[in-house]
């Protein structure tokens, strides 16, 4: 019988790791401090990488790390010792590469299973066994692909790892191959520090055959025109599997806490209800990502060239979303006592939501609360960010649960 498809998730840091493998997780992964895209992601030091694979594997979840930058000679050196630190020391699942040196540096230095990167652009059967052929175990396909191409893909090179992205931000060029941001401001895409100039508002002039300028408006306004919608899946995640794929990978490792554990969850549902053998898609699924901020959702590639229905030309109502996190569960003290840490100012009496790892949200009223830092005593009826207080709940909840507010309904 072939392997349940993997669902993996982005984890910038400690926290959403732990949130991501609470939400259903099969995998994570994760940025070293060292040869990682994501320079401003709070990426992981080595006794962090040694302490998240170590809390991985006593769930029997695995942490995969990214190798992904396109370095320059320079930064060739000091590759090999990371490498063997990654495979003794830390002991990961494996390692993510977009770059040929960085594959044979990885192949001379250890065993590690390696991904090739979707930085690598893979869109063709050709390219994916070549990349097999020089010793991945697993290739990111492009963003670029579609359903067909996949299925072609996976025909044509049976016995390789496919790991397709199913959620999460696009780029309006191929795969990060972009020099926007580099150009504009000096942030450079291909290490992880794009300032997502392809968001920022343009005015953009057509000039004619006599030389006169035009500007072209969108809306009546300067436009968006490089703005993609964000992927989203889960209204067809039945057929990404069943073009027989291995790994399904959750964008986004600089997002928030409330977009791990809810993209998770939400897949992790659609897949278990895959794998009962009676897949329907279930309309809540997406009125639960549309809880979390996010641009207007799209289909990516996967059935079509995206056209001028896949873009934000508007950014007035480019984001959206219908409910905000102000809490976390922080610890659970007794059947109706709680240590809530304060996300957003929260207000004695106001109607909240709880959103767990399974089932339902439920709602509750907020009570009065103590705060537990030292020297505070009392009970206070507002609560800031970065606080933590205690409140008894006649409710249920449990570490972890996110505690969120209605926007809109
Ligand atoms: S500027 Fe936009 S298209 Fe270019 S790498 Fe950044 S997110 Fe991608």
């Amino acid at each position: 019988m072939k392997k349940r498809v993997e669902l993996l998730a982005p984890a910038g840091n400690f926290e959403k790791l732990e949130m991501a493998f609470h939400y259903g997780a099969d995998a994570v992964f994760l940025g070293g401090k060292e040869f990682s895209l994501r320079a401003g992601g709070h990426n992981f030091d080595r006794d962090e990488l040694v302490e998240a694979v170590k809390y991985a594997h006593q769930r029997d979840k695995k942490v995969w790390v990214a190798l992904n930058i396109i370095p320059h000679n320079d930064e060739m050196d000091a590759l090999p010792e990371y490498v063997r630190f990654l495979e003794q020391t830390a002991g990961v699942d494996g390692v993510i590469v977009a770059d040929l040196g960085v594959l044979e540096i990885v192949k001379e230095n250890s065993k590690l299973h390696i991904s090739a990167s979707t930085q690598a652009s893979n869109t063709n059967w050709r390219s994916v066994k070549m990349w097999q052929e020089m010793g991945a175990s697993r290739v990111v396909l492009a963003r670029e692909v579609s359903l067909e191409n996949i299925k072609e893909i996976r025909s044509k090179v049976p016995d390789i790892e496919i790991e397709v992205f199913i959620h999460g931000a696009m780029c309006m060029s191929v795969s990060g191959r972009c020099l926007l941001s580099n150009y504009m401001i000096g942030r450079d895409a291909n290490r992880g520090d794009c300032a997502q100039s392809c968001r920022w508002k343009y005015n953009v002039m057509e000039e004619n055959n006599s030389g006169q300028k035009e500007p072209i408006y969108s809306q009546d306004e300067p436009t968006h025109i490089f703005n993609s919608k964000d992927l989203c899946t889960i209204e067809f995640i039945d057929k990404i599997i069943d073009a027989g794929v291995d790994s399904l990978k959750i964008e986004g490792r600089m997002k928030g806490i409330y977009y791990v554990a809810t993209t998770v969850k939400v897949y992790r549902e659609a897949i278990n209800r895959y794998y009962s053998g009676n897949f329907t898609y279930d309309r809540k699924w997406l009125e639960e990502l549309e809880t979390m901020s996010h641009r207007k959702y799209t289909t990516g590639f996967y059935f079509n060239k995206p056209d001028s229905e896949s873009q934000n030309y508007n950014n007035r109502n480019s984001y959206s979303q219908s409910h905000k996190l102000v809490a976390k569960v922080a610890e659970k003290i007794s059947d109706n006592e709680y240590i809530l840490e304060v996300r957003n100012k929260i207000f004695a009496g106001e109607e909240l939501e709880v959103a767990s790892n399974k089932g339902e949200p439920i709602i509750i009223i907020l009570p009065d609360m103590r705060m537990t830092k030292k020297g505070i005593t009392g009970i206070v009826y507002e609560a800031n960010p970065n606080s933590m207080v205690r409140v008894k709940v006649d409710a249920d909840m449990n570490r972890l649960d996110m505690i969120r507010r209605v926007l809109k309904k």
